[in-house]
């Protein structure tokens, strides 16, 4: 059995786990979890996040507004997020970021949401986790410009993107895309970076790895990431998830 598996990116407030999800979330450290961070996407899923986090010793949370949940929001709520970022389970500003994918709000309330987030957290030192979909440009400009400590999660860009963000000083987040088919382009930005800049994660309930692609995702699946990761490199997978898992405490100091 695999141990120091740590999800540093996951939805545990999704309504995917609503039957199940005391028992699956007491089950996990059995599996070798050692960690989980839950993040939200606007004021009642951190809220939710924060609930949970005081049931479970091994569970945190991040704050945040999601780029797909800013409709009816303004730059005032962010006062709500501010009181959840002061509990001592809550770790990160996020999810926050650009998705140009969906669109749910306007490119310039999306960029001034985020950047006003990211202000936030280096005001208080705490690390941001980015959703960048179809926005590598302007998420890298607003990055650069503001020079955030975190994680780029779901990571989806180039080698050379990648190599801007650990520039940055950030870590780079792979999840079960890593284990897919068409996952070249993954496991090229593997072979790139430092392997301490590395993070695994799950954003569970989606993206289960192989080979439970399109089943519900939880952080047990954790390890077939780090063996596909640990093919690419040479390295056993519990190598990966021992490195993984002290990155992970690094960057969210915990
Ligand atoms: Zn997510």
């Amino acid at each position: 059995m695999y141990s120091n598996i740590f999800d540093t990116h996951s939805h545990y407030d999704d309504d995917k786990f609503d039957k199940d999800r005391f028992s699956l979330l007491s089950g996990l450290k059995e599996k070798g979890v050692c960690a989980v961070v839950s993040c939200g996407c606007d004021i009642q899923s951190s809220k939710f996040n924060k609930l949970l986090s005081e049931k479970f010793d091994d569970f945190y949370f991040a704050a945040g507004f999601h780029p797909e949940n800013l409709e009816g929001a303004a730059l005032d709520d962010l006062g709500g997020i501010r009181e959840l970022l002061a509990d001592e389970k809550c770790v990160a500003v996020g999810e926050i970021g650009l998705d140009y994918h969906w669109m749910a709000s306007t490119k310039q309330k999306q960029k001034d949401f985020f950047a006003s987030q990211i202000e936030i957290a280096k005001e208080l030192d705490m690390p941001v986790i980015v959703h960048d979909r179809e926005a590598h440009g302007d998420t890298l400009d607003i990055l650069k410009k503001t020079a955030p400590k975190g994680v780029v999660h779901c990571f989806s860009g180039s080698k050379e993107m990648a190599k801007e963000i650990i520039k940055l000083g950030m870590y780079i987040g792979l999840n079960g895309v890593a284990t897919f088919k068409n996952a070249r382009k993954s496991l090229e930005v593997v072979r790139e970076i430092p392997l301490e800049r590395l993070l695994l994660e799950t954003d569970c309930p989606y993206l289960a790895p192989e080979p439970h692609r399109g089943e519900r995702n939880d952080s047990s699946y954790i390890p077939f990431i780090a063996e596909k990761i640990g093919e690419v490199l040479g390295e056993s997978t519990q190598t990966i998830l021992d490195i993984t898992c002290e990155n992970a405490h690094r960057m969210y100091n915990i």
